[in-house]
Formats: structure tokens, sequence, C-alpha cells
């Protein structure tokens, strides 16, 4: 979470809270513009250009995909609910990149109805396509050519992509059914805090896209570098550097724009970067309690926010009104499912938290409130913007027990055995 964004929410917080109650995710509409116009000036050099296509599964909110549109910026699906979602910001044909695994025919049918760009990830699915798209891409995994980071693990253990072996073959064979055009993908990192692994990503796509050239004639007209840049969620790590990055990188795609005389389109898929920071999680204190530790139980639980509960991840947490000054107490700070996991936070110093107090939980702006679930009949929270223009924003309401209970309103269906 920026100082600027905190600055701004601090200041109003205490009025947004009696306005809309509590729990919701609130995000910043001039941090999400401002990140992504850090983005395009970074890449602005490239030989050929640059487009950001936002990772829907981050932050599938259309009020958000809307900024993300009216920044030029496509959009990364890989179900068809997220492909109706870009399609209510306007999005057609190449703004979408249908990024799937383990696809079905039908999805395939809706990515190929709106023309859209098709990313394959096994060449057993090229021959189940419907149709043949205008442009093709294959999801690279390069194996123990690469290492992953400790989030999305090795790339020989991921279950996605076509392995090196394969990639030529795959190309081979949608040129020779009358592929046209063509581009290639891959995703090694996630929440990476380390540019050069991104460069080296970009540099392996480079290597692949003259060999597809010199092998099969293949120009490619754009790589994919897919998303994974990462965030820093703890106050001391450092943010990623993204002009070093886009530096290295556009230095990479000059050479080979010299060296070939063509150069593909860089193309990312950032979900996180986006809006990770420029979101955060506004929960009340409920209740306190004492045992073999001390609790602060809040009205917020997984159903807002997985990621602690399902991979340890980190979120800083601040007290409204309470800095670092105030006294502190070491508190596992948790929700209400009948999980011991439901926990924000581990025994974390923080400042002594009485009942009522407003906690924020930083840096949930991205695969935050998407990924939540309804275990425990625990609902989702709302979602809110704080628009650029200084006004607070419903732009999700909160689940009800009517949402929950919609899918036992069904036909009687009966199969006799
Ligand atoms: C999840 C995902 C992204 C976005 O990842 P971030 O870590 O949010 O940047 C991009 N592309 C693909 C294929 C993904 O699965």
């Amino acid at each position: 979470m920026s100082k600027n964004f905190s600055d701004r929410l601090n200041l109003n917080l205490k009025a947004i809270v009696k306005h809309f109650g509590t729990p919701f995710h609130i995000y910043d509409e001039a941090g999400i513009i401002s990140t992504g116009e850090q983005l395009k000036k970074a890449f602005a050099n490239l030989p050929n250009g640059f487009r950001e296509y936002f990772a829907v599964k981050a932050l599938p909110n259309p009020s958000i995909l809307k900024i993300m549109k009216d920044l030029g910026f496509g959009f990364d699906c890989s179900s068809i609910p997220e492909i109706s979602l870009s399609q209510i910001v306007e999005a057609k044909e190449e703004d979408i990149m249908f990024t799937s695994n383990n696809t079905s025919k039908l999805e395939f049918d809706r990515a190929l109805m709106i023309d859209s760009i098709i990313n394959i990830d096994d060449i057993s699915l090229f021959n189940k396509l419907p149709r043949l798209p205008q442009i093709i891409c294959f999801r690279y995994n390069p194996g123990s050519r690469r290492q992953g980071n400790s989030i999305l693990g090795n790339p020989e253990e991921a279950k996605y992509g076509v392995t090196h072996e394969q990639i030529i073959e795959a190309y081979r064979l949608a040129k020779n059914k009358g592929v046209k055009r063509f581009g290639l993908h891959t995703m090694i990192v996630s929440n990476e805090l380390n540019y050069f692994n991104l460069v080296k990503t970009a540099g392996m796509l480079l290597s692949l896209a003259e060999e597809l050239k010199k092998e099969l004639d293949i120009k490619l007209e754009f790589v994919n570098i897919g998303g994974g840049l990462g965030i820093p969620y703890k106050p001391e790590s450092k943010g990623l550097d993204l002009l070093e990055m886009a530096e290295e990188i556009t230095r990479l795609f000059k050479d080979f724009q010299n060296k070939n005389g063509y150069c593909p389109k860089l193309l990312m898929e950032s979900g996180r970067y986006m809006t990770g920071p420029h979101g955060v999680l506004i929960t009340t204190c409920i209740n306190k309690k004492d045992i073999y530790r001390k609790y602060c139980q809040v009205d917020a639980c997984m159903s807002s926010l997985m990621r602690p509960g399902i991979y340890g991840a980190y979120h800083h947490i601040t007290v409204l009104g309470k800095d670092d000054s105030a006294p502190q107490e070491k508190v596992d700070v948790a929700g209400s499912l009948c999980e011991n996991n439901d926990k924000f936070a581990i025994e974390r110093m923080l400042p002594q938290i009485e009942e009522g107090d407003i906690l924020i939980i930083h840096d949930t702006g991205a695969h935050g409130h998407a990924m939540g679930f309804n275990y425990n009949g625990r609902l989702r929270p709302q979602e809110l913007l704080l628009t650029k223009n200084g006004e607070v924003k419903l732009i999700r309401r909160e689940e009800t027990m009517n949402d929950y209970f919609a899918t036992l309103d069904f036909k009687k269906n009966i199969l006799k055995l």
C-alpha cells in the first residue's frame, strides 16, 4: 500500500466505515492508473510496441476492468465468465487473450466466437479447436531449463504448457493446418521481486522466436512473458525494479530487431502488479480473546481473503488511528470460520487493539476478494472504489443469504435407477 493511498484513505476512513459498514475491500483508482501509466512509459521504447493484458482473475470487477480498458490494456481470460466480464467493458477480438488450460470444447467455442487470441496449453488441444483462429499462440514450458520460484514451483513440476521438445512441432502443426499469425507465451514465476528473472524470460522467448523463424519461417507477432511481477507485501521488502527490467528487456528487443530485421511486440499479463498494492481490506475488531494466545477477532474471514490461510502469505496490518508509537501487543488476527487457518496474521506485534477498532489489511487488491469462498455459510464482502475524483463508490455489494441460497432454487430432477 503506498503512502499516498494510505494518507488519502486514513483521512476519510471513519466516514467511509460509517457509511458502508465493514468489512469491505476498497481500491484506489488513482493508484491503479498511475501504475498502468508507469508500465506503459517504461516499455515505450520497444521497437514494435507493448501491451498489458490485465489478468482478470486477479480482480474480476467490471469497474476495475473499465480502468484497464481506458489505459488501453487488453484482458487475459481463462474461463467463459472472465470473457463475459471483459465484454462488459467492451473488450473484443484481440483485446482478449484466452489463456486456459485443460480447456473444454465449450470454452474454445466461446473464445473463437469473439475472435479472441487463443493461447493453447497443449499440442493435443490444437486438433480439438472447432475452427482455426486468426492468431495462435502456444504456452511454452521450459522444464528444467528454468527455475521457477516458490509460488509457482519449478516449470518441470507445473501442469502448464508445451515442452521444449514439443514446441517446434506444435507450431509446425498449426502452420501446416493453415494458421497464418503466431504469438508465443510463457509464465515462469509468480510474485517475483527479482526483475532479472523476467528479463531472462523475455530473452528465452526471443531465442525461441529465432528458432521458429529458422525452422519454420514463422515471424512471431508477439511474445507474452506472462504475469508474475511481484509486489512488496512486507514493509521492509524492496519492490520490483520496473525501470531496470524494462530497460534490459528493451535492449534485448532492440538487438533482436537489429539482427533479424523484424521484432515481435511485447505482451505481459500482470494481475498482482497492477492492482495488488491499490486495495486494502477494512475490517472491525468485534471480539478480543485472551487464552493461550491473544486474539483479535474481526468481522472478515477467509471468505474475504484466502491468501494468508492457504499459503501463509504475509499481509501487513495497521490499525486506524494507532501508529507504531502506541503500546504493542502480540496477537493472532482471526476470522470466524471453524478452521484454525482462518487467520490474517499469526503472533503479530500490533498496536493494542480494542473492540471497535478498524484494521487495515494491506495489499489485497489482487487475488483477494476474487478467491473468496462460502465455506461455513460465510459470505463475501462488498467492494468499494476510491475514485480519482475523491468519491467512494460501491462497485459490488456484499453477498446476501439469497445469493447463498440461489443454487437451491432448481427444478425437480430425479433419475430413477
Ligand atoms: C495468474 C496468472 C497471471 C497473473 O499473475 P499475477 O501474479 O497476478 O501477475 C497471468 N497469466 C496467467 C496465465 C496466470 O495464470
